[in-house]
């Protein structure tokens, strides 16, 4: 049988894959299992493989660690022994690897088209616009002589390298889902405003959460003349949200909260902070991968969930919990995230053949100065208590 490489997803995306030699095309998924298996064995401790919560289950299936993209960077550099880190995930997730890795470490992306459409939302280009853009406004972007600066940037760590290394420049941190709240307290501390970047979502829903009037928060359009916004607009608000969104948490809608709300009276909606602030708003709770997780496991036995965040990690938790726990996606449809699923098993042995052979396909690196800069913003994260 053929592997599930070609299902119909896949058959629609095939041209936007990274792609492979013949040899790698067309195995049986015994084949597959059985050669990543072997490979996976010959490297042993020189290898360790990461499998973001949104991959597939035939490639998470062999991910030494799962996690956020946070958690398995850490994970990643506390594996001193492994030389070579593959990234099951996206782009921006295997760039934060080597921003964090040891020395003596390479950080391999199994399809170098598996991007992130949220991190390609903000290209460095348009960011130095909107900073200078703000500058003619009239807002301060440099820290003045108490320490305090009009804006302060704000990047989730769905970024690229490149925007992570412009925020570390301008004093500015990195943020995940999980302490968004945390960082944005510590960047009011340093700035009057915050520009928060690249996913309005996240922005505006940890701000609503911390109290931060709507009407203090506007949306930067970097595809407008001075972000299609006017400089009083600027200076009234806290919180200047950059216009980029999540593709798949935004396809979540109040309807279907409706829907399962009268299907489950009893049930519960939990949704991931990408989504929009009128799904979250109408969610019984709200939190990254992991806070998701964790009120799953922890809930009584016979909750009913639905759960708003992408398909793969949904359909996890109904097989860990199942039959004490029901879990659904609040998307019948389900929303996948079909650039982590350009990850295929198909990628991942190319990849652990190749280091057997002493290959090093699809190696990512960061530039020295990109590193140096965006470390910064990341390292003032870790210092954060969430
Ligand atoms: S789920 Fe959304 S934010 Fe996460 S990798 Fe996919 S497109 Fe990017």
């Amino acid at each position: 049988m053929d592997i599930k490489l070609l299902n119909q997803v896949e058959k629609e995306s095939i041209g936007e894959r990274q792609p492979l030699p013949e040899k790698y095309l067309r195995l049986s998924d015994d084949e597959m299992d059985a050669r990543i298996a072997a490979a996976k064995k010959t490297l042993g401790e020189r290898v360790v493989i990461l499998g973001h919560h949104y991959q597939r289950d035939e490639v998470i299936k062999f991910a030494d660690f799962t996690g956020d993209s946070l958690k398995l960077s850490r994970e990643a550099a506390n594996r001193h022994e492994a030389e070579f880190i593959v990234f099951c995930g996206v782009h921006f997730m295997a760039e934060s690897a080597d921003i964090l890795r040891q020395p003596h470490q390479k950080v391999v992306l199994p399809d170098l088209a598996a991007g992130c459409s949220m991190a390609d939302m903000a290209a460095p280009d348009q960011l130095e616009m909107a900073w200078r853009e703000l500058e003619q406004m009239g807002i301060r972007t440099a820290p003045v002589e108490n320490g305090k600066q009009g804006v302060v940037p704000v990047t989730y760590i769905n970024s690229s390298a490149a925007i992570k290394a412009f925020v570390g420049a301008h004093g500015g941190i990195v943020c995940t889902s999980t302490n968004a709240a945390a960082v944005m307290k510590w960047a009011w501390e340093r700035g009057d405003k915050l520009l928060m970047l690249p996913d309005q979502h996240l922005g505006r829903n940890t701000g609503w959460k911390m109290g931060v009037p709507l009407d203090e928060m506007i949306v930067w359009d970097p595809n407008e003349m001075w972000g299609g916004v006017t400089a009083p607009q600027v200076e009234k608000a806290k919180l200047i949200l950059w216009k980029g969104h999540c593709s798949v948490h935004t396809r979540f809608t109040t309807a279907q909260v409706d829907v399962f709300r009268k299907q489950y009276p009893a049930g519960k909606v939990i949704a991931h902070p990408e989504c929009t602030l009128d799904v979250v708003q109408a969610s019984d709770d709200s939190g990254s991968t992991e806070y998701i997780i964790n009120a799953v496991r922890n809930s009584p036995s016979g909750t009913t969930w639905a759960v708003a965040t992408e398909v793969h990690l949904v359909n996890r938790l109904r097989e860990e919990f199942s039959p004490d726990k029901t879990i659904v996606t609040l998307d019948p449809f389900g929303c996948l995230c079909s650039t982590m699923f350009r990850v295929s098993p198909n990628h991942l042995l190319w990849i652990l053949e190749g280091l057997v052979e002493g290959q090093v396909h699809n190696h990512i690196t960061v530039p020295e100065d990109q590193k140096r800069d965006a470390k910064l913003a990341l390292d003032r994260m870790l210092a954060v208590r969430s």
